[in-house]
């Protein structure tokens, strides 16, 4: 887990899946590659294998070891509804949720159709959880609204579309059942222009529905200089948070080690990139 972030939506990441594979036009400048393949055949570096998919049990109690309450974005360098993450992997890292529940969790995927059906199914005991917020990335109509629906038909506590990079007029969402909107436009060396009147759209129709809206930032080339306030004004709102007590330090290893002990003995499972390889994604 780092226990910082400079991610304007939350206070830390954790990281129990590294690597993925693009899906859609959102993953064109992944940020998450671009930072992971630095470190491609460095040894001993975290990122030694790039951006290839892999599980890291070794990182999979790290909430249950972190006492102080946090927001956590949980796999900001992966995609945890990933098809090639196994299943019992998906509902251990859901199980250290719910058993570290003085911790507030951010899960955001593209993968919005597996994220339906194991939130209605195997993950239904994680999905109720308030302290948990299940999202979906929304860039444009094509490949984003779909996933609204998707999370929409999911029985989950807590929803929410980050929309980001924002790539087009989104037109009329269907909010209902949204308890929190992210905008943002793209940002780095190549980024792709978002125009103002694309985010008043999103940011209205929140404030129609009685959406809380977080805008992260213009983005570009230069962030920084572009900033992150709208009409004169930022806007940072959020969901309301569930406050659970920390338990003590003994109760907190006992449950790391029990959810643990099945996956002891993997060690770090790698999928080499050439088998995730599709052609049809091979655009984005
Ligand atoms: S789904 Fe997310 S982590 Fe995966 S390639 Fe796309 S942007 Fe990157």
């Amino acid at each position: 887990m780092s226990l910082q972030s400079s991610i304007e939506w939350t206070d830390a990441t954790w990281n129990p899946v590294r690597g993925c594979t693009k899906i859609s036009p959102g993953c064109k400048h992944c940020y998450a590659e671009t930072f992971a393949e630095r470190f491609r055949g460095v040894k001993g570096h975290p990122y030694e294998q790039g951006f290839d998919l892999r599980l890291v049990p070794e990182k999979l109690c790290e909430p249950l070891r972190w006492r102080a309450p946090k927001m956590i974005f949980v796999n900001s360098m992966s995609d945890l509804f990933h098809d090639s993450i196994p299943e019992d992997y998906i509902v251990a890292v859901a199980g250290v949720m719910a058993a570290a529940n003085w911790h507030t969790y951010q899960v955001l995927t593209k993968r919005s159709a597996r994220l339906r059906s194991l939130l209605n199914s195997r993950l239904a005991f994680a999905a109720k959880e308030r302290h948990i917020w299940w999202g979906v990335s929304v860039e444009d109509q094509r490949y984003g609204l779909p996933r609204i629906v998707d999370l929409r038909a999911a029985d989950a506590a807590v929803r929410f579309l980050s929309v980001e990079p924002l790539l087009e007029d989104l037109g009329r969402i269907n909010l209902s059942g949204v308890h929190w909107v992210i905008v943002g436009g793209e940002s780095g060396p190549g980024a792709r222009p978002m125009k103002k009147e694309w985010v008043v759209s999103v940011r209205d129709q929140c404030r129609t529905s009685g959406v809380p809206f977080f805008f992260k930032q213009w983005g570009g080339v230069r962030k920084a200089a572009a900033g992150r306030r709208l009409d004169r004004r930022t806007y940072d709102e959020f969901p309301s948070r569930v406050r659970n007590p920390v338990p003590g330090p003994a109760d907190c290893m006992a449950l790391a080690l029990q959810i643990e002990s099945p996956f002891k003995d993997l060690g770090l499972i790698s999928i080499s990139r050439r088998d995730l390889a599709r052609p049809a994604t091979a655009a984005f």
